[in-house]
This record gives structure tokens, C-alpha cells and sequence, in this order.
């Protein structure tokens, strides 16, 4: 049965009232439609909007770079030869980890074989990768093509976990099934930690204890999860993470990734790595000695100096996140989803299907509506119509109302389009 909800526009300008983060959305660019009025952008997700904070801060970087050239390293007014360290404590906060176990560096793909490099130490029968059947395809490729570099059959080696026939997320019992009846020829199990495409929010601290009982590594991609779900990452025990910071963390198109690597594995020596100059002991690395002299923090995965135009994004995005915290935007998105989720619903189960969990603990800002029999031509209905959203064959249009700059109001307009269009 449908529960009946009603809502109008009123009542979302209400909600708008009685938020105490509205005001954040007028820190960012909101994009206008041809008729200037803003686009409904449930995007965020995807490619986060810019702050309005960002243009100002990278104009900052390249008048330091022409005033001052080479010397901006020390003495520019964001010093480049220490950069990346303003970004740690505040990408730490955000993904829940401890300062010494965060770094900003790479893109997302890169730190994934970076890490996999460290973590994916198949020996003896314990040689497979366990992923999700819908992991993102990036990160399936990545790992297809670690297995085939240690000399191993991704058609034997790869496993999948599989919903049941019928259903689009996994269940958690299922999770545990196989990693019990696997685990002992498992080396690596990487999980997306909110799925990108049904929108599952995981229990990353219950799935690394079953990964760990059965001596697996543990990690978690979380391009979809950073700066939107509460992630604890230090203390879910997880191996390691990876994460973009152009999605739900506003740095940018193709802006920064991040990683976390587990305190427990901070100069260990069981765990080997790729590395560069700028994993170096900090102290000597401009004497070009011999030998590595790794950073005793995530740091000593970083190869090379980092591009400070890609960092500045980044860092004033986090700002952001840093001054509002991830508690207060968990808040308020848990109220924003729920309302979008009682306004679709209402249209009614012949209409539509939701298939991300109905359970607040098991999803972030992003609903992922099956829209019953619909054509593309109704996805562009909607954005001729001013809605940015996106669009999955075979009938899925992917929304997340993010709670940093989108409004109920926004929510309810979506709703109201999205109801025309199904009913025409
Ligand atoms: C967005 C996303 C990526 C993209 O990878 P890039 O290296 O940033 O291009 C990879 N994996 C997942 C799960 C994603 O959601």
C-alpha cells in the first residue's frame, strides 16, 4: 500500500524556513535555466556546484604564481611546499578518520591501484578479489587489471557479490554467506560503501569485522559516500579507502581524490607501496639522498608535489564542510531524502519503484526511482522542465537532494515535474 502524503509548494517553503542550513545554499552557484530561474540540480552526486568561495581562492594561487614564481613555494599566502597539510584535518573530519591516516592526492582511480598495490597481496590459495556484481565499472577494470598483472584469471579470481534474483540491493546476511564460504581464498574485499547506482549504504565496520575474521584485507571505495553519509572510516577497522572529492565534496570536475589507509599499517613492513619524492621524510627530501625515508603517516603514499590549482578547489570546498559539519548535514539529509521518498511514493506503486533501502541507516541523500515502463523521452521531459538528474538504462533516474545547497523546495518542484511527465 501507498501511504498517502500530501505536500505543497507552501509547505516546502516551510521546511526552507525552519532549515537552519539554508543559508548555505547561497554560498553556491546554482546554475540558471534559460528562463533565470535556478535549475533544480539533484546532481550532486554526481558533479558537486562550485562555492562561490572557489573562483577567489584560485585566483589567490595564480597571483602568487605570477608575483612570485618559484618563491611561491615558501612564501606565497598558502605556502605550496606544504599544501596539501591545510586540506588533512578537514578531509579527516569528513570521512571520519584520524589526521595521521588521511591524504589528498591523485584521483580516485589512481589511489584505487595505489592502494591495491599495497593491499592486494595474494599468496598461496588466498588469491581472490571479492567486489560487488554493480561495483562502478572503473573500479572493476582496476581490479581485472591488478589480477592480471600478478598473473591471475579475473574470470576465476574476480567474485561478485550478487543481489537475490528479484532484488536490487544486497542483504546483509547474504554479505556475511559469502565471505564465510569464500574467505579463505580471498585476499582482498573492495566494496563500494554507497553503491553508486541503487544508492546501499553499508555497514563498513560489521563488513570489515567478517572480512578480517576470515584474514581478508578490507576496503572501500567511498566516491560515493564522502560528504554524504557518516563514514567512521578509523573506526569501521577497514584496510584502507579511496574516495573523489568532486561529487558530494564540490572540488570540481576531475578534482582531487583521497585515501585512507588504516593507522595499523602506517610504517609497517608487510605492507609495501609505490613511491615518490613526495612520500619522503620532509626534512631531507632536498638533499636527494639514496635512500626512502617514508613519512610515518598516509602521507608517505603521495608521489608527487601536488597540483595546487586542483588542491585550492578542493580546500575551499572542504572549508565548507569543515564550518557546517558532516552531523548537522546528516541531519538535514535524512529530512530531505525522506521527503522526496514520501512525495514519489505517493505516485503510486504501479508507477513507481524505489529501489535504494527505505531504511535512512542504509542510504545517503541519493534515491535511485525505477519509473515503470518509462522511455528516455521522460527523463528528457523532466530536463526540458529544469531538473538535473540522471538517467540509468533500463528505467532509472538516479536524485540526490544534497543537503549542503538543496532546498525542499527544490524536492517538491522535482516531484511536481516528475508527476506531469508520468501522468502525460
Ligand atoms: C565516480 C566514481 C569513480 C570515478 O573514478 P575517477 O578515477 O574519479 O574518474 C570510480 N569509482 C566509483 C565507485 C565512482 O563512484
Amino acid at each position: 500500500m501507498v501511504k498517502e502524503f500530501q505536500s505543497s509548494l507552501a509547505d516546502a517553503r516551510k521546511m526552507d524556513e525552519l532549515d537552519d542550513l539554508s543559508e548555505y545554499r547561497t554560498r553556491y552557484h546554482i546554475p540558471v535555466q534559460k528562463n533565470g530561474e535556478p535549475i533544480i540540480y539533484l546532481c550532486g552526486n554526481s558533479l558537486g556546484l562550485q562555492p562561490k568561495s572557489t573562483k577567489e581562492n584560485v585566483l589567490q594561487e595564480l597571483t602568487d604564481w605570477e608575483n612570485l614564481g618559484v618563491e611561491g613555494h615558501f612564501h606565497a599566502k598558502n605556502p605550496w611546499m606544504p599544501y596539501h597539510e591545510f586540506l588533512t584535518k578537514a578531509m579527516a573530519k569528513v570521512v571520519g578518520a584520524q589526521p595521521n591516516e588521511v591524504i589528498v592526492m591523485n584521483t580516485l582511480t589512481v589511489n584505487l591501484h595505489l592502494m591495491l598495490v599495497s593491499f592486494y597481496r595474494p599468496q598461496g590459495k588466498r588469491v581472490k578479489i571479492l567486489i560487488e556484481s554493480d561495483a562502478f565499472p572503473s573500479d572493476k577494470y582496476a581490479v581485472q587489471s591488478q589480477l592480471r598483472f600478478h598473473g591471475y584469471d579475473p574470470q576465476e579470481c574476480l567474485i561478485e557479490f550478487t543481489p537475490r534474483p528479484g532484488e536490487s540491493c544486497l542483504r546483509n546476511e547474504d554479505i556475511k554467506e559469502v565471505i564465510e564460504r569464500e574467505g579463505s581464498t580471498i585476499a582482498l574485499i573492495l566494496l563500494g560503501n554507497t553503491n553508486y547506482y541503487t544508492g546501499q549504504f553499508f555497514d563498513i565496520k560489521q563488513i570489515s569485522i567478517w572480512g578480517h575474521e576470515q584474514g581478508c584485507m578490507v576496503g572501500f571505495d567511498c566516491a560515493h559516500g564522502a560528504g554524504n553519509v557518516p563514514l567512521n572510516l578509523h573506526d569501521s577497522g577497514c584496510d584502507f579507502a579511496v574516495w573523489c572529492n568532486y561529487k558530494y565534496l564540490n572540488s570540481g570536475p576531475g578534482g582531487m581524490g583521497g585515501a585512507f589507509i588504516n593507522e595499523r599499517h602506517l610504517n609497517s613492513e608487510g605492507i609495501p607501496r609505490l613511491e615518490g619524492w613526495w612520500g619522503h621524510n620532509k626534512e631531507t627530501r632536498f638533499k636527494m639522498r639514496d635512500a626512502f625515508d617514508p613519512i610515518p603517516t598516509a602521507e608517505a603514499w603521495q608521489l608527487s608535489n601536488p597540483p595546487i590549482l586542483s588542491m585550492v578547489s578542493a580546500w575551499s570546498a572542504l572549508k565548507l564542510f569543515d564550518e557546517v559539519g558532516m552531523e548537522r548535514l546528516r541531519r538535514k539529509s535524512i529530512a530531505l531524502t525522506a521527503y522526496l521518498e514520501n512525495l514519489v511514493k505517493s505516485l503510486g506503486e504501479e508507477v513507481i519503484n524505489i529501489i535504494t533501502p527505505a531504511d535512512p541507516e542504509q542510504r545517503g541523500s541519493q534515491l535511485s526511482i525505477q519509473v515503470k515502463n518509462a522511455k528516455k523521452d521522460l527523463f528528457n521531459t523532466i530536463t526540458s522542465e529544469g531538473v538535473i538528474a540522471d538517467w540509468r538504462e533500463p528505467e532509472v533516474i538516479r536524485v540526490a537532494p544534497v543537503p549542503m545547497y538543496n532546498s525542499f523546495e527544490d524536492v517538491f518542484r522535482f516531484y511536481d515535474i516528475l508527476k506531469k511527465a508520468v501522468s502525460e
